[in-house]
């Protein structure tokens, strides 16, 4: 099949189009397990989990069989008046994975809009009490996704700052980047000062500030920056002090993608809303899940009419063929005893990606579960990056690809996300194929 006039037509997501015309998109036709296959026959190593969702690989046959049974028995039924059985066997799942006090389960499409549905709940929470906050506070350089409240939360300049002057009530904080740390501090002598910027603007704004939105652990799209848990704790004490409401944005980091079952385990803290999405299907189909505490619930209780009723839903909520393969999904997940039954896994690829140190282009690695990074310099000591104009991310993830290895930097930073069920065989192939690659770079 000849697909070149095809790419005339497509506008790619995040992707200049300097860059799309001199590099088209490689077409896949196949995927299994951690391979995908070009519709040339090529095999690839998928290292990111096709932007961080597989979770148990590529066309995993038990969630095949899943989708398949369901397409046989319902494509869709609107949720309102009606929900589909599939749903409701996943919200019995998703109820006894999640923290106990986050019992009300609200679906929507994706990461972004499971952040929109988090945010009009603070807003509409805090008015039903007779309290007005419109503003949200966030961490420096999070990312939440791309719609307009999703990005009105975001603080990655690249992509958000265009439309920032849409958004006047927004804070942020100082990104919990410890590998360039913004206050300074040594993993030796850190209280978690990053924070005092939240501290600050709680301070002077915390009256109108409804909730505070964190990627918990893990600052994902800015380039995986992992946090301690003290960070996230102060986070939380903070908060609780000005009665905003805590978001951990877990689409990235939950159901296990950490090593815990969520991210927020690390501090042992349970937030009020937290947002899930990336891994619930296993990477199969969208949907997303904004989980709240029944306190909150309880709030918007009302007849119909008065301002309690959150008045937000899309049409394809609570997709039953989504969520037959967010069952299996988590079905695979519980049943094997994700994470904990790949600790050993885990072991073995931090080992991996520690053993990249040794070269003088790596510097930062960093790891938590199955996330796992480093950020290529130009200088080991001083961590100074590449000119930019040198594009030596870019180039990287264009050997990868000859290689046959999919690496997509974010930034400066290489990061891999492998699904659960990798093995330790697969993981060599990755962290060989990535030696090659910065050696050849
Ligand atoms: C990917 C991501 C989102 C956005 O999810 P989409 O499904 O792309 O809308 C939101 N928050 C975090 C932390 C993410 O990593």
């Amino acid at each position: 099949m000849k697909f070149s006039t095809a790419f005339e037509h497509l506008w790619m997501p995040f992707t200049s189009h300097q860059e799309h015309e001199k590099y088209p998109p490689i077409v896949i036709s196949k995927g299994d397990g951690i391979y995908l296959y070009g519709a040339d026959g090529k095999r690839y190593i998928d290292a990111i989990g096709s932007w961080w969702v597989s979770t148990f690989g590529h066309c995993n046959p038990v969630i095949n069989t899943a989708v398949k049974q369901q397409i046989d028995k319902l494509e869709h039924v609107l949720m309102a008046g009606f929900i589909s059985d599939t749903t409701m066997e996943l919200t019995k799942i998703l109820s006894g994975i999640l923290p106990k006090s986050l019992s009300k389960i609200f679906y929507s499409d994706d990461g972004s809009t499971s952040v929109e549905v988090a945010l009009k709940i603070a807003i509409q929470y805090h008015a039903i009490r007779g309290d007005d906050r419109h503003a949200f506070v966030a961490l420096g350089d999070g990312y939440h996704g791309d719609t307009l409240g999703a990005m009105s939360v975001g603080a990655i300049s690249e992509f958000h700052s265009l439309f920032h002057k849409r958004f006047k009530e927004q804070y942020y904080t100082d990104s919990p980047y410890c590998f360039r740390c913004p206050v300074h501090k040594k993993k030796e002598n850190c209280s978690a000062e990053c924070m005092d910027s939240l501290e600050r603007i709680l301070n002077q704004h915390g009256k109108n500030i409804a909730a505070c939105i964190f990627e918990p652990m893990v600052q994902g799209a800015a380039g995986m920056r992992i946090y301690p848990p003290k960070v996230l704790q102060r986070i939380f004490d903070l908060c609780h002090r000005h009665g905003v409401i805590t978001i951990a944005d877990e689409v990235a980091t939950g159901l296990g993608r950490t090593g815990k079952m969520f991210a927020c385990d690390h501090a042992e803290v349970v937030p009020d809303i937290m947002c899930l999405a990336k891994g619930l299907t296993g990477g199969y189909l969208p949907i997303a899940v904004t989980a709240v505490d029944e306190k909150i619930y309880d709030i918007f209780k009302g007849a119909p009419k008065s301002n309690r009723t959150l008045n937000h839903g899309h049409t394809f909520t609570g997709n039953p063929l989504a969520s037959s393969a967010a069952v299996a999904a988590m079905k695979l997940l519980i049943e094997n005893q994700y994470p904990k039954s790949a600790e050993s896994t885990m072991k073995y690829f931090s080992k991996k990606l520690l053993s990249l140190n040794d070269h003088e282009h790596v510097a930062g690695i960093r790891h938590l579960g199955f996330i796992g990074a480093f950020e290529i310099v130009k200088d080991k000591m001083t961590k100074e990056k590449f000119p930019e104009e040198k594009h030596v991310p870019f180039k990287l993830s264009q050997i990868a690809a000859e290689k046959g290895l999919i690496l997509r930097p974010l930034g400066n930073t290489v990061y891999y996300m492998p699904p659960f069920n990798i093995t330790t065989e697969e993981l060599d192939m990755i962290f060989a194929l990535t030696k090659e690659c910065i050696d050849d770079i």
